[in-house]
């Protein structure tokens, strides 16, 4: 019988890693390059942690995992990544450039590098600007962006736009309320991944939609579109929320239990259930 258990936590271990990993905490590095536009949320002063730092530590350690706060991209690599269950991107440009923060760029192998892990089992989330980053040349579709299946458009000012759940039943989505009030600043996507994607929440523009022609944003003159989605890559799990431009919706309680939420889950924790969502029927 103890051989037995033995074995099949073995088994566990080998199926799951990180929920059986030494000190069972979520090992996570949290990469805030800005090679391009650079976010207040993320900005360090005089070598302070930023404020989208504090918040991530605060939130992993209490949950018993240790987080690498970084602004160096050199640590996207593919023996460095062995040490990590869930890599976390809050970044804009070509990593690969050390742009406009200046800090250590990514090696010319690193974005492929990041994805070979991804695909062998690694975790990635990213957030708001993730997907600002690595563009193609005019239409061309880079792998990152393929990964992370939606890139940065555009965006408008901010308003309260109205955060709608389309998967309550996703691990990622359990602590969102169904609907949810927030002012954000909210992106809006081209090559949306819809071969790969399942859409978690969509965002409803809402009172910009309302607005009279002329007096409102016209990228927000549509009905919801997706948010926040997940995906499989390969054995790995992406996830990506386009949230989080303002310091105030890191201070809300409701999206810092979805990082969290978003990491067990990256980390291969809970049914992966990313199965595409159905397109919309013609
Ligand atoms: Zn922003």
């Amino acid at each position: 019988m103890r051989k037995w258990i033995t074995a099949g936590l073995a088994a566990a271990a080998m199926l799951c890693p990180s929920a059986w990993s030494e000190d069972g905490g979520l090992k996570v590095l949290f990469l805030t390059k800005s090679s391009g536009f650079q976010h207040s949320v993320i900005t360090r002063e005089n070598d302070a942690p930023a404020y989208a730092e504090r918040i991530m530590t605060d939130l992993v350690e209490k949950d018993g995992g240790t987080v690498l706060n970084t602004k160096d991209a050199s640590l996207i690599n593919a023996e460095n990544l062995k040490n990590y269950d869930v890599v976390v991107f809050y970044t804009t440009g070509d990593l690969t450039q050390p742009g406009t923060d200046g800090t250590t760029p990514m090696a010319e192998t690193g974005p492929q590098e990041l994805l070979d892990w991804i695909g062998a089992g690694g975790g990635f989330v990213g957030f708001h600007c993730a997907s600002d980053t690595f563009h193609g040349e005019g239409d061309t579709v880079t792998p990152y962006i393929e990964m992370i299946g939606g890139e940065f458009a555009g965006h408008g000012p901010q308003f309260f736009g109205k955060v709608g759940v389309k998967a309550p039943e996703h691990p990622c989505m359990e602590d969102i309320p169904g609907e949810w009030k927030i002012k954000d600043e909210w992106y809006y996507f081209k090559n949306f991944n819809a071969e790969n994607n399942r859409v978690l929440a969509e965002l409803d523009p809402g009172e910009q939609v309302a607005k009279a022609e002329g007096d409102r944003h016209p990228a927000y003159a549509q009905g919801p579109y997706p948010i926040a989605w997940c995906r499989a890559y390969g054995k790995g799990r992406v996830f990506y929320n386009a949230m989080g431009h303002r310091e105030e919706v890191w201070d809300e309680e409701i999206f810092q239990k979805g990082i969290v939420d978003a990491l067990h889950w990256a980390a291969g924790e809970g049914d992966a259930d990313a199965a595409p969502s159905p397109k919309p029927a013609k």
